[in-house]
């Protein structure tokens, strides 16, 4: 196992060290090698580019990417194309990952954490399936001009082709398959040609996986479901857009930015797997922050890239017995609670690997 490692700016360093500490305890008997590389505002100051050619390289040379986070308001100033958040962008388009997948998770000893009533969320078992490299955020053309009658306007373009929506169809259908063999598209078919495409071309998809059953909604319905009775959903798949506004939406359900982790996939299952949060910087350097969404996100790339269930399965396992015995980092602790640094937590995940 080939694994890059990207931590980046704020708090990425200290929440990827806890998972490489994780990744490489005996008692999951990996076996890996790690290459380390600059992106984000780290990539700028060393190489002068958020993601600088030596680390898309070794990102390339490498099974999979760990990251943890990037942004800096010390580089905001910069043109667009150098601002660190460009490092992720740009690793999703170079390396074609077209998947992006978000669980939503409540752990019952952190039910309390959601804003949500206790019983709308106890158990809630959730996955996102955003479509990552199409849609609106990348159809041509787009800008803003002044029109003939000398107003301004700023106008994009929402696109999707027959094989980018076929793509992560399949890997949705998939996933479903893995778990509870539920599917629900979201669209907004009423009103948008492109949308109107997707659901004919998820139906069509839908015929291979005769096993998985599929339900459409809007995506206005589907966000209201969301908050009324997320557990009805299994696994959810969408378009980039919608699938931007409605993972965040999802995450929230849980209330812990710090226990979320991601994964993007490629067709051939080479993998980006990150925390859903930022860089923190308000609370980097500090070791206050929870590691916990990067070393689940380690859990996942040992799943999705690896086939390493048992592995994946060991990490999961460790989390939980944690959570368990009330070790809580700030964000996750209720008021008064004591609490662990970074360091601590991962201490805690290690000892309860088994
Ligand atoms: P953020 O997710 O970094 O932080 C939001 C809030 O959650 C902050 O109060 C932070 O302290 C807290 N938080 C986040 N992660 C935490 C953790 N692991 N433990 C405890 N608390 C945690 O979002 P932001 O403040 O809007 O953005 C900060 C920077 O991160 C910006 O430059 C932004 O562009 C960037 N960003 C990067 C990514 C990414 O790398 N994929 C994603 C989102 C934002």
């Amino acid at each position: 196992m080939k694994i890059c490692v990207m931590a980046g700016d704020g708090i990425g360093p200290e929440i990827v060290e806890q998972a490489l500490r994780v990744l490489k305890a005996p008692a999951l008997g990996l076996q890996a090698s790690f290459t380390e590389a600059a992106v984000g505002g780290a990539g700028y100051r060393a190489e002068g580019h958020p993601l600088p050619v030596s680390s898309l390289k070794a990102a390339r040379d490498a099974d999979a990417i760990l990251f943890g986070a990037v942004g800096d308001f010390s580089l905001d100033t910069l043109p667009r194309e150098l601002r660190p958040e460009q490092a992720i962008l740009g690793l999703r388009k170079e390396l074609n990952l077209f998947a992006n997948f978000r669980p939503a998770i409540v752990y019952p000893e952190l039910v309390d954490a959601s804003s949500l009533k206790p019983e709308v969320v106890a158990g809630l078992d959730i996955l996102i399936i955003r479509e990552l490299t199409g849609d609106i955020y990348f159809g041509q053309p787009r800008g803003i001009h002044v029109r003939s009658d000398g107003v301004r306007e700023g106008f994009d373009t929402m696109r999707y082709s027959v094989p980018e929506i076929e793509r992560v169809a399949h890997v949705a259908f998939q996933a479903a398959q893995k778990r509870n063999r539920r599917l629900c598209s979201v669209d907004k078919a009423n009103v948008l040609d492109t949308m109107q495409l997707w659901r004919e071309v998820v139906i069509a998809v839908g015929q291979q996986y005769p096993d998985v059953e599929l339900s459409h909604l809007y995506v206005d319905n589907a966000a209201m479901q969301l908050l009324k009775n997320p557990k009805q959903f299994d696994v959810m798949v969408t378009g980039n857009m919608f699938g931007d506004i409605l993972s965040d939406e999802a995450s929230m359900l849980t209330g812990s930015i710090g226990m979320l982790p991601s994964a993007s996939l490629n067709e051939n299952n080479f993998g980006l797997y990150e925390p859903i949060h930022g860089s923190a910087p308000d609370i980097a350097g500090k070791n206050i922050a929870n590691p916990l969404a990067t070393i689940l996100s380690a859990a996942m790339m040992l799943r999705y890239s690896f086939g390493n269930a048992d592995a994946a399965d060991k990490i999961e396992a460790a989390v939980k017995r944690v959570l368990a015995n009330g070790v809580r980092t700030g964000d996750i602790a209720t008021a008064g609670a004591p609490v662990v640094g970074t360091r601590e937590m991962g201490d805690a995940v290690l000892a309860a690997l088994h």
